[in-house]
């Protein structure tokens, strides 16, 4: 049975979120340290960071080095750009998110078209969404 905190989140029965209030996703996720997907806190998992542009993008395109001006007028060099995020989280979005769509990209346009013509709408969708996401959440 699913049940509501104090501050209106719902946890499932294992006591993982499944719904955060806005008030804990600004203090936990955006102005805090929590995992960005799961809202672990440092401590209580492993933590290794998610870059904002996957690594695997930043080599293609050669951008480790260069910087990306956010709207509150911060550079940030985009290799040292990244959210807080739990292992296991990143582990998920690597294997079901980037590396299939790292993949279609390297096959160039046509494998894009391709792959999305045949189902992979939502997952490329999922995540250009969530690179929408991190470069926002802290802003
Ligand atoms: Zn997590």
């Amino acid at each position: 049975m699913w049940k509501e905190t104090e501050d209106g989140s719902i946890v499932d029965p294992s006591g993982k979120i499944i719904y955060f209030s806005t008030e804990r996703f600004v203090n936990d996720i955006c102005l805090g340290d929590c995992c960005f997907i799961c809202g672990a806190k440092p401590g209580e998992k492993v933590f290794n960071n998610e870059h904002i542009l996957p690594r695997w993008l930043l080599r293609r395109y050669d951008l480790f080095a260069n910087t990306i001006n956010l709207p509150n007028g911060e550079k940030v060099r985009y290799d040292r750009y990244t959210v807080p995020c739990c292992s296991d989280c990143n582990s998920f979005m690597g294997s079901h998110i980037e590396t299939p769509v790292s993949e279609v990209v390297q096959g160039g346009a046509e494998a894009i078209n391709d792959f999305i013509a045949n189902g992979g709408l939502l997952t490329i969708f999922t995540w250009m969404a969530l690179i929408f996401l991190k470069t926002h959440l802290k802003d």
